[in-house]
């Protein structure tokens, strides 16, 4: 039996997307190639607010947050880290060789637009980095006050993960003035899990020249040249089979219109928030809580293993806390294809499960 996923990704995909997945190969140096990304990237344009070029990597979000972090900085990053994505952004600075300091946040605190600015007024940095959604704490951080700051330091690049939030949340990737923002096909945008998307400013394609070892198949500048130069085309072969789903599920999410997605989201948020301080207590700060997916403090200590076998029995599956807060926590998401009814119907089931747990 297939289970419903209330997971933080991948997250369900709906039949007719899942379908697109086998539609018949193209080669990848064709002109319907290049039509094919011409065409995603028009639409995802729309969903990031932006006039930024597209660009698509056949990797998972983490190749893009490793890839942008090493080919763009050429001084120092500063990470800013509310959790264990915001740690893992560090982690790939360091592994690549990248100058980085990190910043902590209290975990289930957000990021402040004061801890940024006190940052960037040290002229130190280049790059700075935030995550827009932390999938393991539950934080959305406040990115628009963090743009009113950043206003101050044109200069440095901003690169923001929103592989948890994008297609979910809105982020006015122009308006906020992001320069580098990543997403994945598995969370919110509903699709299999495999490709790594981001917008990319021109400054930071300028600001790139000066990094003299980039990388290759990761590397900003390199995935930009073929698009630029070669007509929309990738510098190595592409999982077709995505971009033929995500086109098409592109198509859909703009037929459901942005603002009604958002709303979707956000109802699905306060239900599963309100629900989880009646049964138990909500682990992030309520005034910054995500609106894709909500941690919830095991206040009962429940044996979330336990609980996940017992959902499974009537086709349903959520997640146990990430890493440090695997048993301090469980997380239920709300994004992509789910709607409030769905949520209803797993917390309910939840509640009668409950008692019956050793
Ligand atoms: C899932 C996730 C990632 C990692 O993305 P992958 O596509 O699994 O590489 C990074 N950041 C956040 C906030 C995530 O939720």
């Amino acid at each position: 039996m297939h289970k419903k996923l209330f997971i933080p990704g991948p997250t369900e995909v709906a039949p007719e997307v899942l379908q697109k997945l086998a539609t018949p190969m193209i080669g990848h140096r064709s002109k319907d190639a290049s039509k094919l990304q011409r065409d995603i990237s028009d639409k995802l344009r729309k969903v990031f607010y932006t006039q930024n070029p597209i660009l698509l990597s056949t990797s998972s979000g983490s190749g893009l947050m490793e890839g942008s972090i090493r080919s763009l900085t050429a001084k120092r990053a500063i990470v800013f880290t509310v959790g264990a994505f915001g740690n893992r952004w560090f982690k790939m600075a360091e592994a690549n060789g990248v100058p980085a300091d990190k910043h902590d946040t209290e975990w289930g605190k957000a990021t402040t637009p004061e801890i940024v600015d006190k940052y960037l007024s040290t002229g130190k940095y280049d790059v700075f980095t935030i995550t827009h959604n932390e999938t393991s704490t539950g934080i959305m951080n406040p990115v628009e006050e963090i743009a009113e700051v950043r206003k101050k330091y044109p200069d440095v690049l901003w690169l923001v993960d929103a592989v948890s939030s994008m297609a979910g949340a809105k982020v006015e990737v122009d308006r906020l003035g992001i320069d580098v923002c990543i997403t994945s096909t598995q969370k919110a945008l509903a699709l299999p899990p495999g490709m790594a998307i981001c917008s990319v400013s021109p400054r930071s394609l300028e600001h790139g020249k000066q990094v003299k070892h980039r990388g290759w198949y990761l590397d900003i500048l390199e995935i930009y040249k073929y698009i630029e130069t070669k007509d929309h085309q990738y510098h190595a072969t592409p999982s077709l089979p995505h971009m033929f789903a995500l086109d098409f599920q592109l198509d859909r999410i703009l037929a459901e219109g942005l603002e009604n997605r958002y709303a979707r989201h956000r109802e699905m948020a306060l239900y599963t928030r309100a629900w989880a301080k009646e049964h138990f207590a909500l682990y992030p700060e309520e005034r910054h809580a995500s609106v894709t997916l909500t941690t919830i403090t095991n206040t009962r200590s429940i044996n979330v293993g336990g609980l996940n076998g017992e959902l499974a029995k009537v086709g349903m599956q959520i997640s146990n806390g990430y890493g440090d807060l695997k048993e301090k926590t469980f997380r239920i998401a709300h994004m992509g294809e789910l709607t409030l009814a769905d949520v209803k119907q797993v917390t309910g089931e939840i509640e009668r499960i409950l008692p019956t747990l050793k």
